[in-house]
């Protein structure tokens, strides 16, 4: 499950721009500052590759990776605080911004997620070292109102039947099947989990903010999603999420 081979393709400002090749696809969402670039850096092994989407003008796009040539590596544009939404955003007074801006973001990466049929699965990025934010739970309640959580493949198969009236075998990807019903299996990765619990941060440790992030979280979603803690610095969790990820493109 190793990555050998990783290069950037595109960066696009809509769905239909995304590279059409087919191949599947892992989106990585986060808060802006969660540690989304080091993540990307860590997995594909190499320092700077991610930097290439922190270029003005790329920061709001959707950045295609291809990796060992056979599937995509998905930078999204991190919520919270980013370009357009600096002069309203701080990292902690999130709760002053205006409605409307978070929507608009929601609506771009909405379009994305509903649209984009080769797309695996989403991970959510969560930064382990603080407790939840805000602006990360609307965002969860978000993804899990429009049914993008894990669920069983037979349930999928099930539902399949009951809207087309065949079985089909291939349930791995996105399965649009309504605009309000889109089937794409979500990934909870914590980040940051090597730092020691601050003062400051809310005195907690990175376990402890994950097990009350998961607990905040299960009202939004029927089935609770996969978890994985990592860290950019010690490389936590990285064979675990490359495994899964290919665990997913098999499925
Ligand atoms: P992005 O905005 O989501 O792309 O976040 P970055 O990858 O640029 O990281 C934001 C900040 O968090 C930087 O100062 C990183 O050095 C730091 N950071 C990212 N990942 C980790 C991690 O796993 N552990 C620690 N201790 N710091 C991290």
């Amino acid at each position: 499950a190793q990555i050998s081979q990783a290069e950037f393709v595109k960066s696009s400002v809509k769905t239909e721009d995304c590279p059409s090749d087919g191949l599947p696809e892992f989106a990585l969402v986060g808060r802006s500052n969660v540690g989304k670039s080091s993540l990307l850096n860590s997995l594909v092994r190499r320092k700077k590759l991610a930097l290439i989407s922190k270029k003005p003008g790329k920061t709001q796009c959707i950045n295609h990776f291809r990796i060992n040539d056979s599937w995509f590596l998905v930078d999204l544009p991190g919520y919270g605080y980013n370009l357009k939404l600096k002069f309203v955003y701080t990292p902690n007074r999130y709760a002053v911004a205006p409605k409307d801006l978070r929507t608009d973001w929601n609506k771009f990466t909405k379009d994305y997620f509903l649209n984009r049929s080769t797309l695996v699965s989403v991970f959510l990025l969560i930064d382990a070292s603080i407790p939840a934010k805000k602006i990360d739970l609307e965002y969860a309640s978000w993804l899990g109102q429009n049914q993008i959580f894990i669920i069983p493949s037979v349930l999928i198969s099930f539902l399949l039947f009951v809207v087309h009236g065949s079985i089909s075998s291939h349930v791995s990807s996105a399965v649009p099947i309504t605009e309000e019903f889109t089937v794409i299996p979500m990934t909870l990765i914590f980040t940051k989990c090597d730092k020691r619990k601050k003062k400051k941060n809310g005195g907690k440790r990175p376990e402890e903010n994950v097990e009350d992030f998961q607990e905040l979280i299960r009202e939004f979603f029927q089935a609770a999603p996969p978890w994985i803690m990592t860290s950019s610095v010690t490389n936590q969790g990285r064979d675990e999420i490359l495994l899964h990820m290919a665990q997913l493109r098999n499925y």
